[in-house]
């Protein structure tokens, strides 16, 4: 297992030679003591980056050459699915079969994705009328793409070679070269990405992989070599990194978390509905920023939802995440543990009802496992009801109408998603209209269609991933505009 900084197409120990603990969530044990970068190897990469994108090959081929070696980056992915699955699981803790036949399934799909979508992306061209020095002229103004420079690209622990990839592929495909930063928490499998890239034939400088604490973070957003950043975290961290950006005026992209309503209206179909909720907060163990962490639901069906959320529980399987047919695993760490807790125990001391979970597993009796948990009746003004956990936690609130449901829905300061399920397509596409979030999802959960946006309003985030619009966000439009004489003088 690699474990050192790869920059300029090598793997390096950080100057200095600081590691950190990589733990395994499942087992509480060091799997791996892993390159810290620091300030002095930020600025190596950030030089390796830069170099690669002023002389280097690579923003000068064309899209469909990148294509072909990209092609290459996602065979090698799907080659190493097991071994790349398997660190995944190893290191988030998520059900090993998700990682394989989920994430990094995606993460080929990302990268294969965004090389198709430069390569057929077209340009425009307008045409005009315009006087110049006493001449008719004709304009023929062509808005061509430029790639926009060094990206950085910095990524959350919950689904690392997803996001990583997510990134990754319209960075690279529009031509930019980049310095990526994962958390210290899950940094493996995006390091083992260094090797496949160079594999691939990515050329030395294109793709630096720089594992590091927050303040690794830190000295990369204020490079002032940097030209654009890619953030994906918390909104603490987000306003940190869009203030240091601010200083040279880099393009910011930021996807933030959430706090994402379900709601379920009397006309659903209950068992899609409980089914659908139940895997919107569990999956992951609720760490994900899309996580349907508010249950909204009609009062008159409240109790037979609630009734079958409690068998959706009884019927998770939790454990090992290494084990065949896991769907529940361990929270990333102690302390995370202990963060989701702390909003649990204080929403029940100012009056929730808990009606499952609210605690720690003890069985496994190793790893930081915690109960999937339902909260009922929480206190508008607790933490629980309108910070995001982050974790296995269902709060549920209780609508008399539609229009109490869809102002229950937007009373929060974020706005990344919505799921609503009614068998009432009227109703379905009226309260979606109005729900003020970046995405909503009908009668389903996190179903991704990758040319479509993809990010948050509110503070949930700034600017939109996904096909074009990320393609939008890796370049600099340009325009070249050619004159030409609108009449034949010459005879
Ligand atoms: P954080 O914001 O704590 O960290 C995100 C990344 O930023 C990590 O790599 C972290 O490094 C790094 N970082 C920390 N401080 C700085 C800094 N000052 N400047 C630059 N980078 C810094 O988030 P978490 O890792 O805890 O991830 C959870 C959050 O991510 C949740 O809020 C979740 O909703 C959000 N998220 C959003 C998604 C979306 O698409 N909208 C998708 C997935 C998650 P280190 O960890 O080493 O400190």
């Amino acid at each position: 297992m690699e474990t050192r900084l790869f920059i300029h197409g090598d793997f390096f120990d950080a100057a200095g030679g600081a590691r950190f603990a990589d733990i395994e969530p499942a087992t509480e044990r060091e799997i791996a003591r892993v390159a810290s970068a620091s300030a002095a190897d930020i600025d190596r990469a950030v030089v390796a980056a830069r170099e690669a994108f002023d002389r280097g090959p690579w923003p000068r081929m064309t899209a469909e050459a990148r294509g072909k070696i990209l092609g290459r980056f996602a065979d090698g992915i799907e080659r190493r699915a097991r071994e790349l699955g398997t660190l995944e699981a190893r290191d988030v803790g998520k059900p090993l079969s998700e990682c394989i036949n989920h994430d990094v399934a995606r993460a080929a799909r990302n990268i294969r994705f965004f090389a198709a979508a430069a390569e057929t992306w077209t340009q425009e061209a307008a045409q005009s009328d315009a006087k110049f020095l006493g001449r008719d002229l004709r304009l023929m103004n062509v808005t061509t793409r430029p790639p926009i420079g060094v990206g950085v690209i910095i990524i959350p622990w919950n689904s690392p070679i997803m996001l990583a990839t997510w990134n990754l592929g319209p960075c690279l495909a529009a031509g930019n070269t980049c310095v990526m930063k994962p958390s210290e928490l899950a940094p493996l499998s995006s390091i083992a990405l260094g090797a496949i890239a160079n594999e691939a034939g990515v050329p030395p400088g294109v793709l630096n992989i720089v594992p590091g604490l927050g303040e690794a973070g830190a000295a990369l957003v204020a490079n002032p070599q940097v030209d654009a950043i890619a953030f994906t975290g918390g909104i603490a961290t987000g306003r940190r990194v869009m203030a240091a950006a601010a200083e040279s005026l880099k393009r910011v992209t930021l996807e933030l978390g959430g706090k994402s309503p379900n709601l379920v209206f009397a006309d659903a179909d209950l068992r899609l509905a409980a089914a659908g909720v139940a895997r919107s907060i569990y999956r992951s163990q609720g760490q994900s920023c899309v996580a349907g962490s508010r249950l909204l639901v009609d009062e008159r069906i409240a109790e037979d939802l609630i009734a079958a959320l409690k068998r959706e529980i009884a019927k998770l399987k939790v454990g090992d995440p290494l084990a065949d047919g896991t769907e529940y695993g361990p929270l990333i760490s102690a302390a995370h543990r202990e963060r989701v807790h702390r909003f649990v125990a204080e929403a029940v001391a100012s009056g929730a009802k808990l009606i499952a979970g609210g605690e720690a597993r003890k069985s496994p009796a190793v790893g930081f496992y915690y109960a999937p948990t339902i909260l009922d009746h929480v206190d508008s003004k607790s933490k629980a009801a309108h910070e995001e956990i982050f974790g296995p936690v269902l709060t549920i609130e209780r609508f008399a109408s539609e229009a109490d449901a869809i102002e229950q829905a937007n009373a929060t300061r974020y706005g990344l998603a919505a799921y609503l399920w009614s068998t009432n397509i009227d109703r379905a596409l009226r309260v979606a209209e109005q729900i003020k979030t970046g995405m909503v999802w009908v009668n389903s959960f996190f179903l991704r269609d990758l040319r479509t946006p993809f990010g948050g309003a509110k503070l949930s985030g700034l600017g939109r991933q996904g096909g074009r619009y990320a393609l939008e966000f890796w370049t600099e439009p340009k325009l070249i505009c050619l004159a030409y004489g609108a009449e034949d003088h010459d005879g």
